[in-house]
């Protein structure tokens, strides 16, 4: 169930008739309404506030309504947004065809009855939200509702590429519980589920919502860190060691603890996304050979070491 109030963003420079939709679409339900009139406006807009929905008219003042949809449909943000269009003069099939081949969800032509377009731009909501929902239980581990592996398909590059824009710094830190298969024989797979969700929320507590955290493997977990370097990662690792160790665990009437290894790199422009993580897997590889419960950090950056 999704607690807040729909975003519906209606552009269109005829204000008449946004403001009758709007006054409709509020009695119907408790959206969040913007109307727009200008096509560079409505972009800006749309790709800051990414609305659940576009209600985009073909012709503007300023620029063409399917030049618009094209922008939404390209961004790899707003692409997912339905639009549908609307057309205030009989528009030919031609070019109904092509506003649904171009992604659009819909096509209306006006004037239409305030409650048929109410009831399609409902439609298009409800499709929309399944599919939302759809794609969060793909990215989502069951076991701990952290993200799965699937999600670096969608989030890798963008972040990777994201970090650049800004020149911010992007950290990967790969984690993995020290003998965890020790951990299953002796007290069984249920425990070591128990064990897998702990360190799950203490990811979840000592990241930040920017970062991503992936259960990437069994016990494995990948974290990507945005706006951390090498020295700030290897701190949250740190961190994150240490809360994992100092962990009382109560199973078959004893008390137990355990430990993780962790290898650290930083994202360097030479690096492609897969060559990034294999480099933290390559420092974890290092923590695991030289005793386990440590963080290690990727040696061959030239940034420099830990003190
Ligand atoms: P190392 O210190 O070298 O990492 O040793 P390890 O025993 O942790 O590593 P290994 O790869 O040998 O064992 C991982 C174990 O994790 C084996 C597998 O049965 C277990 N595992 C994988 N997924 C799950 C899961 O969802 N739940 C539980 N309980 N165990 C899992
Ligand atoms: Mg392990
Ligand atoms: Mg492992």
């Amino acid at each position: 169930m999704n607690l807040l109030p729909v975003k519906i963003l209606i552009i269109d420079f005829d204000t008449d008739f946004c403001e009758s939709l709007r006054l409709s679409l509020l009695q119907q339900d408790q959206y969040e309404i913007t109307i727009i009139s200008t096509g560079k406006e409505a972009v800006e807009k749309a790709f800051n506030d990414l609305p659940d929905v576009v209600l985009l008219s073909t012709q503007l003042p300023d620029m063409d309504g399917y030049e618009i949809l094209d922008l939404l449909k390209s961004a790899q943000t707003t692409h997912e947004i339905p639009v549908l269009l609307m057309s205030s003069e009989s528009a030919s099939t031609e070019r109904i065809v092509q506003g649904l081949e171009m992604g659009a969800v819909d096509y209306v032509i006006r004037p239409i009855h305030n409650a048929e377009f109410c009831a399609r731009v409902k439609v298009a909501i409800r499709n929309y939200r399944i599919q939302k929902s759809l794609r969060e239980k793909a990215v989502t581990d069951t076991l701990t509702g952290l993200y799965n592996r699937s999600i670096l398909e969608y989030r890798m590059q963008t972040e990777l590429k994201r970090s650049q824009r800004h020149g911010i710094p992007i950290s990967a830190v790969m984690l993995d519980i020290d003998f965890f298969k020790k951990i299953n024989d002796s007290f069984g797979h249920l425990f070591g589920d128990q064990v897998l969700k702990t360190l799950g929320e203490i990811l979840l507590r000592r990241a930040r919502t920017d970062d991503i955290i992936v259960r990437y493997g069994g016990e494995e977990f990948l974290l990507l860190l945005f706006g951390a370097d090498m020295q700030g990662a290897y701190a949250f690792a740190e961190r994150v060691r240490i809360d994992f160790q100092s962990k009382i665990f109560y199973v078959n009437g004893q008390t137990v603890h355990f430990t993780l290894s962790a290898g650290v790199a930083q994202f360097s422009a030479v690096m492609s996304s897969s060559q990034f993580i294999d480099t933290a897997d390559k420092a974890l590889y290092v923590a695991k050979n030289s005793g386990r419960n440590r963080v290690c950090i990727d040696e061959t950056a030239d940034s420099g070491t830990i003190s």
